[in-house]
């Protein structure tokens, strides 16, 4: 029975916690959890994956150049906050351990650099004809004959897909964000909370409902970020192809307990965002823009004033 209405007060909590962010410091966001102490900067591939090939790069190469550009922006931004790398080198990690780097290191928030590609688009035209020959029947009934069939040439060209997107784990992969929450758990509960969890059996409807609801608000908070991200980027004149949810090829943003976003910083395919995502210049104009979102969002998180998300609206 105590524990029946223990569990009734924490479910009211945590429903009021999420009906409205700005009653949330009630208990379950302490303020641990309403700062960004630790980012973790992950650049997407490495080693011998090689990522998407441009025609004169390759992304594991211009991942890393920004991800490290950003560690440093970042840093310059936030001089308290800890910054960690899944990687500074050209070394492969499969995307599990990258996952547990970024959850051992406690982080808050989760950024991954990648670029886009597309393939090219292969074009034919018809150059002429020639003369083909063949045979009808056998033996003494062997007859030849010819015809003229049309001859072809094929070339490809870059495809015209450009410009920036970024991602968060689709909502209907919330339950694979939910197993990563419950196995770091340590990252965001006060410790409060874990002794009320504790008591909890982990099977319990009520401990279901409380990854269910943390995960919702991460995903808001991951959404949050990546609108924003996008929307820096349409204010220096990048081709925004928006925020949008993706459930395949993403597996190290369900995998990570932290809010997480994978921003896509170019097509290496098109010519002229292989130049760009390449170029330091613009390298940094990527890393300023990120880096202004995330202080917005480090805003946000401190005055509990995110925006709600639609999880179909996007
Ligand atoms: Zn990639």
């Amino acid at each position: 029975m105590h524990k029946k209405i223990a569990a009734s007060f924490y479910l009211f909590l945590i429903v009021l916690c999420f009906t409205s962010f700005r009653t949330a410091p009630a208990i379950i966001t302490a303020a641990k959890q309403n700062t960004l102490r630790t980012i973790v900067i992950d650049a997407g591939h490495g080693g011998q994956d090689f990522g998407a090939k441009g025609s004169y790069s390759y992304e594991k190469n211009v991942t890393l150049a920004i991800a490290l550009k950003l560690q440093a922006t970042l840093q310059q931004a936030f001089p308290d906050v800890k910054i960690v790398m899944t990687r500074t080198t050209d070394v492969f990690d499969n995307p599990r351990v990258k996952a547990q780097k970024a959850n051992d290191a406690h982080g808050d928030l989760f950024l991954c650099i990648h670029c886009n590609s597309a393939p090219a688009i292969k074009h034919s035209e018809q150059t002429g004809y020639k003369t083909q020959t063949y045979y009808t029947g056998k033996g003494k009934k062997k007859k030849k004959h010819t015809k003229q069939v049309p001859t072809y040439r094929y070339w490809s060209t870059p495809n015209p897909a450009s410009g920036t997107e970024t991602y968060i784990w689709a909502a209907d992969r919330n339950d694979n964000k939910e197993v990563a929450m419950q196995e770091n758990e340590s990252l965001y509960m006060d410790s409060n909370l874990a002794k009320q969890i504790g008591d909890f059996d982990p099977g319990a409807p009520e401990t279901k409902m409380y990854y269910s609801l943390k995960t919702q608000q991460y995903f808001q908070r991951s959404a949050n970020l990546a609108l924003d991200v996008e929307n820096e980027f349409i204010k220096i004149g990048r081709t925004s192809r928006e925020a949008k949810q993706r459930g395949v090829g993403i597996w190290v943003l369900q995998a990570t307990a932290m809010p997480s976003i994978l921003v896509e910083t170019g097509f290496i395919s098109n010519p002229d965002d292989e130049d760009y995502i390449n170029s330091v210049d613009g390298q940094q104009q990527i890393c300023n823009a990120i880096t202004n979102a995330v202080q917005h969002y480090k805003n946000a998180l401190e005055t509990n004033s995110f925006q709600t998300v639609s999880p179909d609206s996007q």
